[in-house]
């Protein structure tokens, strides 16, 4: 299990991001602006009850692997 956490600002393309507490760099998590979802299994999970609050929510690539990959999408640059 792992928390899981959406941001509360939409992007400039209206979209809200699902953050993994572990994996996405704590930089990401410093900056504020973050909802607590709960813990999940993983992210696909915590993706479907983000959309309860914001339907425009979609997994960060960082975080899962199998999110697919927008253009508009914000990559982590410390992604090790
Ligand atoms: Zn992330």
């Amino acid at each position: 299990m792992a928390s899981y956490f959406v941001t509360s600002s939409a992007q400039s393309d209206g979209r809200h991001t699902v953050h993994d507490r572990d994996r996405c760099p704590p930089s990401r998590f410093a900056l504020g602006g973050m909802e607590y979802l709960g813990e999940f299994g993983d992210a696909q999970q915590a993706v479907v009850v983000a959309r309860v609050r914001y339907a425009h929510a979609r997994g960060c690539p960082c975080c899962d692997p199998r999110a697919p990959l927008a253009p508009l999408a914000p990559r982590h640059a410390t992604q090790a």
